[in-house]
């Protein structure tokens, strides 16, 4: 087949898979690397309670502070990491590092959650729930305060040891959120029997809201269902204030996104936390009716 096609459509052909392979090689031997120099770092994004515009807790997204290449965000390694398994020790890094940070983060009167990502691999290791409570008792931060984010897909490749791990989890009071939700194929019925407490909506159902082509059934066949299920919505990608205005008004209780601030270092994120700036928006401002 390659032969009928010409000399130089091969060359071509070989040339970019032999580039991409070697890509993913090099990410993967540097990627190592980074996990035993520290290279990686977390930076940390509100969440917000959508009627008193208050933050009711922080995610933590990992970023790559390369060498050469500058800071990378998760999408250039994060798929690399799962392919080579490094995904594993890197999630038990960032879930350690997280707890560490959340644990700072209750010095103060408001005692924010720390949401972390967790990918399916971490989920179906049968030591994740061991990892998980040393993570909490080495930092100090309490179970009620941790959140552990999971994709649809991640939380049903394994469900029967995902399920044995979470429901394990929250008996110690952690709570589980459905990361993205909408994208993948959970059922109605599928996720009555699941151990989770929060839905995160995807952001490519908000970027339907307020804009030109707005588009809300989507939004209010998902808020209905968390309600049925007695979980809370969190709305992430959150970036206009009629957004934000819309879902206040039909039943989301949290958001999430640059209205009202981008992922920050832990010192920013301090700061937001400290009074006065707690408050990200006048929670008049959701309250108005839009013309
Ligand atoms: P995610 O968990 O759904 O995180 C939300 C992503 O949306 C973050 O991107 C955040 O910066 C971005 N975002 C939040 N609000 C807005 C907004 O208003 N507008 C726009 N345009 N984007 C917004 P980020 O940090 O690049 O992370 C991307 C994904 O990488 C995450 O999606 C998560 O799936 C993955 N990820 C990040 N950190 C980790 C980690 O520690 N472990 C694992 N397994 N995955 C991670
Ligand atoms: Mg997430
Ligand atoms: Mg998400
Ligand atoms: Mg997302």
């Amino acid at each position: 087949l390659a032969k009928e096609q010409g000399k130089g459509s091969v060359a071509v052909y070989d040339h970019s898979l032999h580039a991409r392979a070697m890509d993913e090689l090099s990410v993967r031997i540097q990627l190592r690397q980074a996990l035993a120099q520290e290279q990686l770092v977390l930076h940390f994004q509100p969440t917000v309670d959508l009627d008193t515009q208050e933050i009711t807790g922080f995610e933590a997204l990992v970023r790559w502070n390369h060498p050469e290449r500058g800071q990378l965000p998760p999408a250039d390694f994060i798929a690399v990491a799962e392919q080579s398994g490094l995904i594993v020790p890197l999630g038990t890094w960032v879930l350690r590092r997280a707890c560490a940070a959340g644990a700072e983060l209750q010095a103060g009167a408001v005692r924010p959650t720390m949401a972390v990502n967790v990918a399916s691999q971490q989920l179906s290791d049968p030591a994740f729930a061991d990892l998980v409570l040393a993570a909490l008792a080495d930092s100090g931060l309490p179970a009620d305060r941790l959140v552990l984010e999971i994709t649809e897909t991640a939380l049903l490749a394994d469900v029967d040891s995902a399920v044995t791990a979470l429901s394990r989890l929250r008996t110690h009071g952690i709570r589980v959120a459905i990361d993205d939700f909408g994208t993948g194929y959970s059922s109605l019925s599928h996720l009555s029997r699941l151990p989770i407490d929060v839905l995160k909506v995807d952001k490519s159902f908000i970027d339907r809201l307020g804009g030109a082509s707005d588009d809300t059934s989507l939004v209010e066949a998902i808020i209905a269902m968390s309600a049925a299920l007695n979980l809370v919505l969190v709305a992430e990608g959150i970036e206009l204030v009629e957004q934000a205005r819309w879902l206040h008004r039909n039943g989301s209780q949290q958001g999430q996104g640059f209205l009202w601030s981008r992922p920050v270092e832990l010192e920013r994120a301090q700061l937001l936390l400290g009074s006065g700036v707690r408050r990200l928006l006048e929670p008049v401002e959701l309250a108005l009716v839009p013309a």
